[in-house]
């Protein structure tokens, strides 16, 4: 559902993604490992237009990303039509971004009501069940302050859902969270993998890697270095890089 193909992102001088060639197919879940700095975040965003890449394509679920092709010319996409792409994509980001004023049922159902334009009744149906599914039923009312960390990362999850993406982005959606409430959102993530949901997460939760995760991409100073069934290349990795970060991380 993902192809990328060369992908090149440089801010100034500092060339950020050098050449990532990647395909994700439909129903994967993809863990992406790496330093700090090493591009993680930014391929990501390329993927879903936050940010605009400088060289290279990628394709979401058949369709060019960004641009159309007219013969053997490529024309930007009008800021509509970059809208319509972005709305396959879910994102799920570190820091949980809800609406401060709406409550946990509200903020799912804004996307719905307002970018898709379901009927209020029908959003409300769905997103009391999308709580559920998160474990959150009982706080359907409540505002995101008044939610632990874990509460609202899984009600950012629900509404990630509520726009019946056909792909999901992770970026570190655990690493801001207190130890002992990790846990009750990689539950979410991994019965969400469970569904055939294609998924791309970034993380350094090696166990969720090693358990969830189909295949395992390394990526260090803006290259993929290595990529592979998720079991072999955290326990045997064949590059000396991937190799030296896994055992660091442990
Ligand atoms: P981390 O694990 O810390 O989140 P990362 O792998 O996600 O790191 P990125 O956030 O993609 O790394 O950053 C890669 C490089 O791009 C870094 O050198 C960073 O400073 C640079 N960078 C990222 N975003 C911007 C920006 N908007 N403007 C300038 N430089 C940027
Ligand atoms: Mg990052």
């Amino acid at each position: 559902i993902v192809v990328a193909a060369d992908v090149r992102k440089r801010f100034g001088s500092n060339e950020v993604l050098k050449g990532i060639d990647l395909r994700v197919p439909k129903g994967e879940v993809l863990c992406i490992i790496g330093p700090s700095g090493s591009g993680k975040s930014t391929f990501l965003r390329c993927i879903n237009q936050l940010e605009r890449i400088d060289g290279g394509a990628i394709w979401v679920a058949g369709e060019l990303v960004g641009y159309r092709r007219e013969g053997n010319f490529l024309y930007e996409l009008t800021d509509a039509e970059i809208a319509r792409q972005r709305r396959r994509i879910g994102m799920v980001f570190q820091r949980f971004n809800l609406f401060p004023h709406l409550t946990a049922l509200e903020n799912i159902i804004e996307g719905p009501v307002q970018v898709l334009g379901e009927k209020p009744a029908e959003a409300r149906e769905r997103a009391e069940a999308l709580l559920a599914r998160v474990g959150l039923a009982d706080k359907r009312d409540a505002y995101p302050a008044h939610l632990s960390g874990g509460q609202q990362q899984r009600v950012a999850i629900a509404r990630a859902l509520a726009m019946r993406p056909e792909l999901l982005l992770f970026d570190e959606p655990t690493s801001a969270l207190d130890p002992e409430l990790v846990g009750e959102v990689l539950g979410v993530m991994r019965d969400l993998a469970g569904t055939g949901m294609t998924m791309i997460v970034v993380t350094h939760e090696l166990g969720f890697a090693r358990e969830v995760s189909n295949r395992v991409a390394f990526m260090d100073q803006g290259q993929l270095v290595e990529i592979g069934d998720a079991r072999q290349v955290l326990s045997d990795p064949q590059q000396a890089r991937t190799r030296a970060f896994i055992s660091a991380v442990h």
